[in-house]
C-alpha cells in the first residue's frame, strides 16, 4: 500500500516544531517505523514535521557527570562512537545490533524511545544506564526517568503536546561491568528476549528484563539477582504468567547470560 496524502514541514527551530505538533502534525525522525505505519495506514496524519533539522537534534555533548544524547542521534552514529567512555562502549555495542546498517543509517535513538516497541533495544538499555528522558512541550523542559518513560506497548510518558528532544546517561567509571544478552531469531530481528545487568562498583546492580508484553521490568537492586542467579531470576520470569513457555524460557536464559557476562573476569 502507498501512504495516505500528507504535507512536509521542515522546523527550523523548537518553537516551530512544537507549534506544529499542537496544530495535529506528527513528529518524524528517522522514519523506519513512521513508513510503515503510513504505507499500512495504520498512521494517516496531515502533516509530518521532519525533526531532522532541528538545532541540536542530533549529537552529544558532556555537562559535568552527564552525558546527553541528542533524539536525533542515529543508531550508526552511536555504532561509530559518538558517545564517548565506558558509556559509549556499551552504546555501540548495543547500536550494532540494531537492525541492520541501512535502517540505522536513518533510525534515532529518540525515535526509537518515542515508537515505543517493547522489543526496542533502547527501550531496554537505557533504563539500565540509568537514563532520563528530556522532554520538550509548551511549559518548556521536562525530564522524565527512562525507567517509567515506556508506559504500555507503543505507549510513552511523553504528553500529546510534547516531543522528545534528547536523552541523558551518567558518565559511567571504566570499571563499570556490562551484561546484555537479546534473542533474535536471526540478526536484524527485534529481540524476542532481553536482558541487561549494569553494575558499578560502590553502587546497587540494577537489572533490565525486556521484549515482554509491555513496559521493560526495571530492577533498581539487582543484588539479589547476581547473588542467587538461579532462584531469582526463575522467580522473576515466573511473575508474567501471560508469557508463553517458550518466552518464560528464553527470558530466563537471557536473565542469566546477562548476569554471567557482567560477573566475567
Ligand atoms: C527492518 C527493521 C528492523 C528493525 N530492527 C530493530 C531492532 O532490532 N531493534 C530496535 O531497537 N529497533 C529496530 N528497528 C527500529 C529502528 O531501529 C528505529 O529506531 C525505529 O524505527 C524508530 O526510529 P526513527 O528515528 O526511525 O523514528 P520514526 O520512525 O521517525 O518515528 C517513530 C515514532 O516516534 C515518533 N517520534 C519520532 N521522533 C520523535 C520525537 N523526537 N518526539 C516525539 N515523538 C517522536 C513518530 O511520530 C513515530 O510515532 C527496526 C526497524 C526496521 C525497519
Amino acid at each position: 500500500m502507498k501512504p495516505a496524502a500528507f504535507s512536509y514541514a521542515r522546523p527550523r527551530d523548537w518553537p516551530e516544531a512544537l507549534a506544529l505538533i499542537a496544530s495535529g502534525a506528527r513528529a518524524g525522525s528517522g522514519t523506519q517505523s513512521l513508513g510503515p505505519l503510513l504505507n499500512l495506514r495504520l498512521a494517516q496524519p496531515g502533516t509530518i514535521a521532519d525533526l531532522r533539522h532541528l538545532p541540536d537534534y542530533a549529537g552529544v555533548t558532556r555537562a559535568g557527570a552527564v552525558l546527553r544524547v541528542g533524539a536525533g542521534t542515529t543508531h550508526a552514529a552511536i555504532e561509530d562512537g559518538a558517545v564517548p567512555g565506558r558509556v559509549g562502549e556499551i552504546m555501540a555495542s548495543v547500536a550494532r545490533r540494531i537492525a541492520y546498517r541501512p535502517v540505522r543509517n536513518r533510525g534515532t535513538i529518540g525515535g526509537s524511545l518515542a515508537h515505543a516497541d517493547a522489543a526496542a533495544d533502547w527501550v531496554a538499555v537505557l533504563p539500565a544506564l540509568g537514563g532520563t528522558a528530556i522532554a520538550l512541550g509548551p511549559g518548556g523542559e521536562r525530564r522524565i526517568a527512562l525507567a517509567g518513560f515506556v508506559t504500555g506497548i507503543f505507549e510513552t510518558a511523553l504528553a500529546p503536546d510534547e516531543l522528545l528532544r534528547a536523552v541523558e546517561v551518567p558518565v559511567l567509571p571504566p570499571t563499570a561491568r556490562w551484561g546484555h544478552w537479546k534473542f533474535c531469531r536471526k540478526v536484524g530481528e527485534f529481540s524476542k528476549a532481553t536482558a541487561c545487568v549494569l553494575s558499578v562498583p560502590g553502587a546497587a546492580p540494577r537489572a533490565v528484563l525486556g521484549a515482554l508484553d509491555g513496559p521493560p521490568l526495571v530492577i533498581e537492586d539487582a543484588s539479589a539477582l547476581l547473588a542467587d542467579t538461579e532462584a531469582e531470576a526463575a522467580r522473576i520470569v515466573a511473575s508474567f504468567p501471560e508469557l508463553d513457555d517458550w518466552r518464560r524460557a528464553i527470558a530466563l536464559t537471557a536473565l542469566r547470560r546477562a548476569v554471567a557476562a557482567v560477573k566475567q573476569p
